[in-house]
Protein backbone atom coordinates (compact mmCIF):
# COMPACT_ATOMS: atom_id res chain seq x y z
CA UNK A 1 0.00 0.00 0.00
CA UNK A 2 1.53 3.48 -1.09
CA UNK A 3 -0.11 6.66 0.88
CA UNK A 4 0.19 10.15 -0.40
CA UNK A 5 -1.07 12.06 3.18
CA UNK A 6 -1.14 16.11 2.61
CA UNK A 7 -1.13 17.33 5.67
CA UNK A 8 0.46 16.45 8.92
CA UNK A 9 -2.55 15.41 10.78
CA UNK A 10 -3.56 12.79 7.40
CA UNK A 11 -0.13 11.41 7.70
CA UNK A 12 0.32 10.60 11.32
CA UNK A 13 -3.35 9.17 11.41
CA UNK A 14 -2.41 6.58 8.46
CA UNK A 15 0.76 5.95 10.75
CA UNK A 16 -1.25 5.22 13.79
CA UNK A 17 -4.21 2.85 12.00
CA UNK A 18 -1.50 0.77 9.30
CA UNK A 19 1.88 1.36 10.18
CA UNK A 20 4.11 1.68 7.52
CA UNK A 21 7.44 3.10 6.05
CA UNK A 22 7.97 6.95 6.19
CA UNK A 23 9.30 8.09 2.86
CA UNK A 24 10.23 12.02 2.58
CA UNK A 25 13.33 12.70 -0.56
CA UNK A 26 14.11 8.85 -0.94
CA UNK A 27 18.01 9.19 -1.53
CA UNK A 28 18.28 6.61 1.87
CA UNK A 29 15.26 4.99 1.58
CA UNK A 30 15.65 3.67 -1.86
CA UNK A 31 19.14 2.92 -2.09
CA UNK A 32 18.84 0.81 1.66
CA UNK A 33 15.89 -0.91 -0.06
CA UNK A 34 18.05 -2.15 -2.85
CA UNK A 35 16.49 -4.57 -5.12
CA UNK A 36 13.86 -5.96 -2.59
CA UNK A 37 9.92 -4.83 -3.11
CA UNK A 38 8.62 -2.31 -1.29
CA UNK A 39 7.72 -2.75 1.92
CA UNK A 40 4.10 -1.69 2.51
CA UNK A 41 2.43 0.71 3.51
CA UNK A 42 4.52 3.28 2.78
CA UNK A 43 3.75 7.05 4.01
CA UNK A 44 5.29 9.31 1.17
CA UNK A 45 5.37 12.51 3.33
CA UNK A 46 6.80 14.52 0.95
CA UNK A 47 3.58 16.17 -0.56
CA UNK A 48 2.85 17.79 3.39
CA UNK A 49 3.52 21.51 2.32
CA UNK A 50 3.43 22.17 5.72
CA UNK A 51 6.43 20.67 7.09
CA UNK A 52 8.99 22.51 4.34
CA UNK A 53 10.83 25.55 5.07
CA UNK A 54 12.30 27.89 7.84
CA UNK A 55 10.35 29.70 9.77
CA UNK A 56 12.01 32.61 12.34
CA UNK A 57 9.78 32.21 16.18
CA UNK A 58 10.81 34.71 19.07
CA UNK A 59 13.03 32.45 21.25
CA UNK A 60 14.26 29.64 18.19
CA UNK A 61 14.45 29.11 14.47
CA UNK A 62 12.06 26.14 12.71
CA UNK A 63 13.38 23.83 10.41
CA UNK A 64 10.46 21.95 8.97
CA UNK A 65 11.41 18.20 8.69
CA UNK A 66 10.74 18.51 4.90
CA UNK A 67 13.11 21.32 4.11
CA UNK A 68 15.73 20.29 1.46
CA UNK A 69 19.31 21.00 1.87
CA UNK A 70 18.79 23.02 -1.23
CA UNK A 71 15.96 24.94 0.88
CA UNK A 72 18.85 25.50 3.97
CA UNK A 73 21.62 26.72 1.22
CA UNK A 74 19.27 28.87 -0.39
CA UNK A 75 17.68 30.47 3.11
CA UNK A 76 19.01 33.68 4.45
CA UNK A 77 20.30 32.57 8.26
CA UNK A 78 22.17 34.34 10.62
CA UNK A 79 25.98 33.73 10.67
CA UNK A 80 25.93 30.69 13.36
CA UNK A 81 24.06 28.83 10.33
CA UNK A 82 27.20 29.15 8.24
CA UNK A 83 28.33 25.51 9.44
CA UNK A 84 24.81 24.03 8.25
CA UNK A 85 24.83 25.61 4.87
CA UNK A 86 28.13 24.29 4.60
CA UNK A 87 27.17 20.73 5.74
CA UNK A 88 24.34 21.41 3.15
CA UNK A 89 26.34 22.19 -0.30
CA UNK A 90 28.54 18.85 0.84
CA UNK A 91 25.18 16.14 0.81
CA UNK A 92 25.99 14.64 -2.09
CA UNK A 93 25.55 16.66 -5.27
CA UNK A 94 23.13 19.19 -6.03
CA UNK A 95 20.35 16.67 -7.42
CA UNK A 96 20.64 14.92 -3.88
CA UNK A 97 20.45 18.07 -2.22
CA UNK A 98 17.37 19.34 -4.16
CA UNK A 99 15.45 15.78 -2.63
CA UNK A 100 17.27 15.08 0.29
CA UNK A 101 15.54 16.54 3.70
CA UNK A 102 16.90 17.26 6.66
CA UNK A 103 14.67 14.81 9.07
CA UNK A 104 15.71 12.27 6.22
CA UNK A 105 19.48 12.93 7.11
CA UNK A 106 18.59 12.66 11.21
CA UNK A 107 16.44 10.46 11.23
CA UNK A 108 18.49 7.41 8.93
CA UNK A 109 21.37 8.80 11.55
CA UNK A 110 24.01 7.19 9.72
CA UNK A 111 27.66 8.37 11.53
CA UNK A 112 28.69 9.68 8.57
CA UNK A 113 25.32 12.32 8.22
CA UNK A 114 26.86 15.29 7.42
CA UNK A 115 23.77 17.16 8.73
CA UNK A 116 24.06 15.74 12.64
CA UNK A 117 27.46 17.88 13.79
CA UNK A 118 26.42 21.07 12.83
CA UNK A 119 23.02 20.83 14.36
CA UNK A 120 24.20 19.38 17.02
CA UNK A 121 27.04 22.29 17.52
CA UNK A 122 23.45 24.64 17.54
CA UNK A 123 22.01 23.08 20.47
CA UNK A 124 19.23 21.87 18.41
CA UNK A 125 15.94 20.11 19.43
CA UNK A 126 13.28 17.44 16.95
CA UNK A 127 9.70 17.67 17.67
CA UNK A 128 8.12 14.24 17.30
CA UNK A 129 4.44 14.49 16.24
CA UNK A 130 2.29 11.59 16.36
CA UNK A 131 -1.31 10.92 16.84
CA UNK A 132 -1.58 10.80 20.46
CA UNK A 133 1.38 13.59 21.03
CA UNK A 134 4.02 16.14 20.25
CA UNK A 135 7.18 15.88 21.78
CA UNK A 136 10.51 17.47 21.71
CA UNK A 137 14.50 15.74 22.57
CA UNK A 138 17.40 17.60 22.28
CA UNK A 139 18.94 15.95 18.99
CA UNK A 140 21.46 14.38 21.11
CA UNK A 141 19.42 12.15 22.92
CA UNK A 142 17.02 11.65 19.79
CA UNK A 143 20.26 10.03 18.01
CA UNK A 144 21.43 6.78 19.66
CA UNK A 145 23.37 4.85 17.73
CA UNK A 146 24.16 4.11 14.05
CA UNK A 147 20.69 4.22 11.89
CA UNK A 148 19.06 4.37 16.07
CA UNK A 149 16.70 6.74 17.07
CA UNK A 150 14.45 7.73 19.83
CA UNK A 151 11.58 8.18 16.67
CA UNK A 152 9.12 6.02 17.51
CA UNK A 153 7.51 3.94 14.29
CA UNK A 154 3.84 6.33 14.54
CA UNK A 155 6.42 9.60 14.81
CA UNK A 156 7.12 11.92 12.43
CA UNK A 157 9.92 14.71 12.47
CA UNK A 158 7.93 17.76 11.95
CA UNK A 159 11.21 19.96 12.89
CA UNK A 160 13.95 21.38 14.01
CA UNK A 161 14.37 24.09 16.44
CA UNK A 162 17.25 26.18 16.96
CA UNK A 163 17.42 28.62 19.81
CA UNK A 164 18.20 32.10 18.57
CA UNK A 165 20.69 32.80 21.35
CA UNK A 166 24.21 32.43 19.38
CA UNK A 167 22.84 33.68 15.96
CA UNK A 168 25.65 36.10 16.27
CA UNK A 169 28.36 33.74 16.68
CA UNK A 170 30.31 32.41 14.20
CA UNK A 171 30.31 29.26 12.30
CA UNK A 172 31.77 26.46 9.96
CA UNK A 173 31.62 22.88 9.11
CA UNK A 174 34.42 21.19 7.80
CA UNK A 175 34.81 17.59 5.94
CA UNK A 176 37.52 15.40 5.20
CA UNK A 177 37.04 12.73 2.39
CA UNK A 178 39.02 10.57 0.17
CA UNK A 179 37.88 12.89 -2.67
CA UNK A 180 36.37 16.38 -2.62
CA UNK A 181 32.76 15.88 -3.79
CA UNK A 182 30.07 13.23 -3.41
CA UNK A 183 32.22 11.55 -0.61
CA UNK A 184 31.62 9.88 2.34
CA UNK A 185 33.73 11.27 4.83
CA UNK A 186 36.75 10.30 6.77
CA UNK A 187 36.21 13.02 9.28
CA UNK A 188 33.60 16.31 9.92
CA UNK A 189 34.16 19.12 12.70
CA UNK A 190 31.45 21.60 12.80
CA UNK A 191 31.99 24.25 15.62
CA UNK A 192 30.17 27.38 16.35
CA UNK A 193 32.34 30.67 18.74
CA UNK A 194 30.27 33.24 20.21
CA UNK A 195 32.59 36.23 20.45
CA UNK A 196 31.67 38.52 24.01
CA UNK A 197 32.75 41.64 22.47
CA UNK A 198 35.76 42.18 24.91
CA UNK A 199 38.23 40.07 22.24
CA UNK A 200 37.39 36.62 24.11
CA UNK A 201 34.99 33.21 23.89
CA UNK A 202 31.94 34.02 25.36
CA UNK A 203 30.60 30.61 24.13
CA UNK A 204 31.84 27.68 21.76
CA UNK A 205 30.47 24.46 20.64
CA UNK A 206 32.26 21.62 18.34
CA UNK A 207 30.95 18.37 17.48
CA UNK A 208 33.17 15.75 15.67
CA UNK A 209 31.12 13.17 12.91
CA UNK A 210 32.18 10.05 11.61
CA UNK A 211 34.29 9.08 14.32
CA UNK A 212 32.10 7.31 16.71
CA UNK A 213 28.97 5.81 16.24
CA UNK A 214 27.13 8.71 16.87
CA UNK A 215 28.67 12.39 16.37
CA UNK A 216 29.86 13.50 19.65
CA UNK A 217 29.99 17.19 21.15
CA UNK A 218 33.38 17.84 22.67
CA UNK A 219 32.27 19.52 26.29
CA UNK A 220 35.21 20.00 27.77
CA UNK A 221 37.17 21.56 25.05
CA UNK A 222 34.47 23.97 25.02
CA UNK A 223 34.26 24.82 28.87
CA UNK A 224 38.41 24.85 27.94
CA UNK A 225 37.75 27.54 25.43
CA UNK A 226 35.59 29.71 27.48
CA UNK A 227 37.20 33.28 27.97
CA UNK A 228 40.35 32.64 25.44
CA UNK A 229 41.42 35.17 23.25
CA UNK A 230 40.18 34.98 20.04
CA UNK A 231 42.89 34.82 17.08
CA UNK A 232 45.21 32.22 16.10
CA UNK A 233 46.64 31.22 19.63
CA UNK A 234 43.64 30.39 20.44
CA UNK A 235 43.84 26.70 18.96
CA UNK A 236 47.10 25.66 21.12
CA UNK A 237 44.35 25.10 24.02
CA UNK A 238 43.02 22.37 21.98
CA UNK A 239 44.67 19.33 22.85
CA UNK A 240 44.48 15.23 21.91
CA UNK A 241 42.61 14.68 25.61
CA UNK A 242 39.14 17.12 24.63
CA UNK A 243 39.39 13.66 21.63
CA UNK A 244 39.53 11.75 23.88
CA UNK A 245 35.74 10.11 24.19
CA UNK A 246 35.74 9.81 20.25
CA UNK A 247 35.50 6.23 19.15
CA UNK A 248 36.85 5.87 15.65
CA UNK A 249 36.90 2.69 13.61
CA UNK A 250 39.27 1.54 11.08
CA UNK A 251 37.26 0.88 7.86
CA UNK A 252 38.18 1.10 4.09
CA UNK A 253 37.99 4.85 3.86
CA UNK A 254 40.56 5.36 7.47
CA UNK A 255 42.35 3.64 10.24
CA UNK A 256 41.44 4.52 13.47
CA UNK A 257 44.76 6.20 14.10
CA UNK A 258 44.57 8.95 10.83
CA UNK A 259 40.60 9.87 11.65
CA UNK A 260 42.01 10.58 15.51
CA UNK A 261 44.68 12.49 14.04
CA UNK A 262 42.59 14.15 11.22
CA UNK A 263 39.71 15.11 13.81
CA UNK A 264 42.09 17.10 15.91
CA UNK A 265 43.58 19.02 13.12
CA UNK A 266 40.48 19.75 11.51
CA UNK A 267 39.25 20.66 15.04
CA UNK A 268 41.62 23.40 15.55
CA UNK A 269 41.18 24.59 12.14
CA UNK A 270 37.25 24.88 12.63
CA UNK A 271 38.36 26.76 15.66
CA UNK A 272 40.65 28.78 14.30
CA UNK A 273 38.10 29.81 11.48
CA UNK A 274 35.72 30.95 13.90
CA UNK A 275 37.88 33.26 16.36
CA UNK A 276 40.32 34.41 13.44
CA UNK A 277 40.14 38.45 13.05
CA UNK A 278 38.19 39.46 9.55
C1 LIG B 1 24.46 9.53 -4.11
C2 LIG B 1 24.17 9.90 -2.67
C3 LIG B 1 25.07 10.70 -1.99
C4 LIG B 1 24.82 11.06 -0.65
N1 LIG B 1 25.75 11.84 -0.02
C5 LIG B 1 25.53 12.20 1.26
C6 LIG B 1 26.48 13.00 1.93
O1 LIG B 1 27.51 13.41 1.38
N2 LIG B 1 26.23 13.33 3.23
C7 LIG B 1 25.10 12.91 3.88
O2 LIG B 1 24.93 13.25 5.04
N3 LIG B 1 24.18 12.15 3.26
C8 LIG B 1 24.37 11.77 1.98
N4 LIG B 1 23.44 10.98 1.35
C9 LIG B 1 22.28 10.51 2.10
C10 LIG B 1 20.97 11.30 1.94
O3 LIG B 1 20.92 12.04 0.74
C11 LIG B 1 20.68 12.28 3.10
O4 LIG B 1 20.78 11.61 4.34
C12 LIG B 1 19.29 12.93 2.98
O5 LIG B 1 19.23 14.06 3.82
C13 LIG B 1 18.16 11.97 3.33
O6 LIG B 1 16.91 12.64 3.21
P1 LIG B 1 15.68 12.02 2.43
O7 LIG B 1 14.57 13.00 2.50
O8 LIG B 1 16.06 11.57 1.08
O9 LIG B 1 15.35 10.75 3.34
P2 LIG B 1 14.61 9.38 2.95
O10 LIG B 1 15.50 8.54 2.12
O11 LIG B 1 13.25 9.67 2.39
O12 LIG B 1 14.43 8.76 4.40
C14 LIG B 1 15.55 8.39 5.19
C15 LIG B 1 15.06 7.74 6.49
O13 LIG B 1 14.44 8.70 7.33
C16 LIG B 1 13.05 8.40 7.57
N5 LIG B 1 12.36 9.68 7.46
C17 LIG B 1 12.46 10.57 6.44
N6 LIG B 1 11.78 11.69 6.75
C18 LIG B 1 11.22 11.50 7.95
C19 LIG B 1 10.41 12.30 8.80
N7 LIG B 1 10.03 13.54 8.47
N8 LIG B 1 10.01 11.79 10.01
C20 LIG B 1 10.41 10.54 10.36
N9 LIG B 1 11.18 9.73 9.60
C21 LIG B 1 11.58 10.21 8.41
C22 LIG B 1 12.68 7.37 6.49
O14 LIG B 1 11.67 6.48 6.92
C23 LIG B 1 14.00 6.67 6.28
O15 LIG B 1 14.20 5.67 7.27
C24 LIG B 1 23.64 10.61 0.01
C25 LIG B 1 22.72 9.81 -0.70
C26 LIG B 1 22.98 9.45 -2.01
C27 LIG B 1 21.97 8.59 -2.75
Amino acid sequence: MYLRPRTLQEAVTALAQRGGQILSGGTDFFPALGERPAPTPIVDVSAITELRGISFEQDYVSIGGLTTWSDVIRTPLAPCFDGLKAAAREVGSVQIQNRGTVAGNLCNASPAADGIPPLLALDAEVELVSEAETRRLPLGEFVKGNRKTARRPDEILARIMVPRALEDARSVFLKLGSRRYLVISIVKVAAVVQADGKGKVRQARVAVGSCSAVAQRLYDLERDLVGKNLGREVIDFVLPVHLCDLSPIDDVRATAAYRRDAALTLVRRAIEACTEAR
